[in-house]
């Protein structure tokens, strides 16, 4: 018999970024008590890393600006291939919720007038992104955070207790979610610091653990990302769809290799910042594909121009969306025209005085100053594509954001649908509030829904003795040699540009790996003890692989952050296509189906010109558009 520590809650969250607090904070808003757990310290999440912005069409900076026009640049961001119903909730309520946030307190940068100010994005067709300067996700999770606060005095007025209502569980981290049957009733966890087990239970669960980048080598994000909130999900019974869209973000650090991968906000770019090849040559003006032919500037000065004119003037193609820069940018390095350090040049230097990059940039100035020796206002930065973002997640209702597992609810970047094919930059930190927030109140009405009803815990001996195990084995692999063997195979062979023999290769080895997986041990105990933390965390980031892989394998086209070099072409027929990933709950025979996306409502495709659509639509569906718009 083994003890453990237990809670009771109506809901609980797992994950204390943008989504996860959002979700917390409606959920205690409508009465229910909640726990937000997260697996690193409070605070400490990716929305913090945030630099960029929120994007939401407050049209402060273009009065032109409207949820319309941000629904229509979602949807060409994601190649159609959003879920259309999120693209149309989230550019209808992403400005209520910055201004919410700043009714609870935040700092935005302001125009002249004083208004929220907005800033250009690649994609976007106007300045859209609130920000505090590039340090935005600080703000706004300093902002939740002080929000959850408030709820906790507020509860202490009451109920003699700040913890009476909203609680959370920092340094814990969830292994298993547990179910009633069919139904969630809890989740189990153990503290990283004292290794000690602990059961959380809950009828409903909240999962907003954002993304996967750990499974690859250079990556923007960091250790947090283990896709840990897919693997749950799909262990729980729930479905993960568009796993096969990575985002690779075409400006990571490329030097010094230590700090490979870290992120160069899109706001150089945003800001004025131009990409240079190692002949001097903006390339980007001749990358950009047919479907944008008509939306970016084709000479230099025009795209200059637009900084100053955008009523007059196209955008520059730097700011075209992230894939089409990533793989300009991987296609210049290929063909020999890259900077010395394998990247291509990003300069700001050049455009604009110095002390305004310091102003608009303090935190990128820093960065390359501090990490790279690089005084980014006196000369270029190198630069090249990172793993960045997964638009894959899991399979939830637009409204509600429930899973198909009753109880299982998701919201942010562990959730997928919203970003289609490839998310635009500021339209994460938009998600995580608006999904949030209804992740939160579909948790609380699903509770309110169960009445007196609630789910009995089981399971907790199997999820006690599948944590142990790597404690318990003797003499077997190390956990640190697997994961980075994985990192590898995923980075090589099912990265930016993907070919089948490669992929189903990579296939092979995470096959093994997962073999290799279940034998590594951690010597040491309990007691923070990281390399048993990796040999759980194992589990998720091979699973979550596997799904990427095997869908990579069978979608034969390339649109948004899939690229099949055997497969150049985007196709209408696999836009109608989603990929469904599910698994058994012990990890194995993880199968991809197909299923067929549903019909754009009539008043959302007819926003749309038809000759836009017919790039992207079968004519079965441009028939459709014609029925609409009589
Ligand atoms: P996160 O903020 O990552 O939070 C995940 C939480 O889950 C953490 O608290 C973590 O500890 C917890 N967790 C994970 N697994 C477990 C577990 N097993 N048990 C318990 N807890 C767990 N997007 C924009 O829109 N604009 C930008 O300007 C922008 N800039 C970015 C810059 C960088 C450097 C990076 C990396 C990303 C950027 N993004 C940006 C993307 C955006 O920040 C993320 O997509 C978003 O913050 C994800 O938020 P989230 O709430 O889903 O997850």
């Amino acid at each position: 018999m083994f003890t453990v520590e237990r809670h009771e809650y109506d809901v609980v969250v797992i994950g204390a970024g943008g989504a996860g607090l959002r979700a917390a904070i409606e959920a205690r808003q409508q009465g229910k008590r909640t726990a937000i757990i997260c697996k690193s310290l409070f605070g400490k999440a990716h929305t913090v890393m945030a630099e960029g912005g929120a994007a939401a069409a407050m049209g402060n900076v273009n009065s032109d600006d409207n949820w319309m026009v941000h629904f229509r640049d979602t949807m060409r961001g994601g190649k159609f291939l959003n879920n259309w119903r999120m693209a149309e909730l989230h550019a209808k309520e992403a400005p209520d919720r910055v201004w919410e946030l700043e009714a609870w307190g935040a700092l935005f940068d302001r125009t002249k007038d004083g208004k929220i100010s907005q800033r250009n994005f690649g994609g976007h067709e106007y300045p859209r992104l609130a920000h505090v300067g590039d340090r935005t996700g600080l703000e706004m999770i300093r902002t939740l955070q002080q929000r959850v606060v408030a709820l906790q005095q507020e509860d202490f007025e009451v109920h003699g207790d700040y913890e009476a209502y909203i609680k959370v569980f920092a340094e814990c981290t969830v292994t298993r979610l547990l179910k009633d049957g069919d139904a969630i009733s809890g989740a189990f966890a153990y503290w990283r610091e004292t290794g000690k087990f602990i059961v959380f239970d809950a009828p409903a669960v909240v999962l907003a653990t954002g993304g996967i980048g750990k499974s690859f080598v250079v990556t923007s994000n960091s250790w947090e990302y283990t896709g840990d909130g897919h693997a749950l999900a799909l262990l729980a019974g729930a479905n993960l769809i568009n796993m096969e869209f990575i985002q690779f973000h075409p400006t990571g650090m490329v030097w010094p290799p230590s700090v490979r991968g870290i992120l160069v906000t899109e706001s150089v770019r945003g800001d004025g910042g131009v990409l240079t090849n190692s002949e001097g040559r903006r390339f980007m003006f001749d990358y950009i594909p047919d479907v944008f032919k008509d939306k970016y500037a084709t000479t230099e000065e025009e795209g200059d121009r637009w900084y100053t004119d955008q009523a007059n003037n196209r955008r520059p193609p730097e700011l075209l969306p992230r894939d089409e820069v990533a793989r300009a940018i991987n296609a210049e390095v290929k063909a020999g025209r890259g900077s010395p350090q394998g990247g291509v040049f990003l300069d700001v230097s050049s455009r604009l005085p110095a002390a305004e990059i310091i102003k608009r940039l303090p935190s990128m100035h820093h960065q390359f100053k501090e990490l790279a020796d690089v005084d980014i206002t006196a000369e270029p930065m190198q630069v090249g594509p990172t793993c960045h973002y997964v638009m894959g997640g899991v399979e939830v209702d637009a409204d509600t954001g429930a899973a198909s597992v009753p109880g299982l609810f998701a919201a942010g970047e562990v959730s997928g649908g919203m970003h289609g094919s490839n998310r635009l930059g500021g339209n994460s930190l938009s998600d995580l509030l608006v999904f949030g927030r209804r992740a939160g109140a579909g948790a609380a009405a699903y509770v309110d829904s169960l009445g007196a009803k609630r789910p009995q815990v089981t399971g907790v001996e199997e999820a006690h003795a599948e944590a142990l195990a790597p404690l318990e084995r003797q003499g077997g692999e190390n956990p640190y040699e697997v994961h980075h063997e994985l990192q590898r195979t995923m980075n090589d062979l099912v990265g930016i540009i993907r070919k089948e023999n490669e992929v189903a290769e990579a296939l092979q080895v995470v096959e093994k790996l997962k073999e290799r997986a279940t034998n590594t041990t951690a010597p040491g105990g309990k007691i923070y003890n990281p390399g048993w933390h990796l040999a759980i965390d194992l589990r998720n980031m091979l699973l979550v692989s596997e799904c990427v892989a095997k869908a990579a394998l069978l979608r034969q086209e390339s649109r948004g952050g899939h690229t099949r070099d055997d497969y150049p072409a985007m196709e209408p027929e696999w836009r109608r296509k989603l990929l469904v990933c599910s698994a058994k709950p012990d990890g194995s025979d993880v199968q991809v189906v197909e299923k067929t996306q549903v019909s754009m409502r009539g008043d959302l495709i007819t926003l749309f010109d038809r000759a836009e659509l017919s790039k992207y639509l079968t004519e079965d569906e441009l028939a459709e558009y014609d029925a609409a718009a009589k």
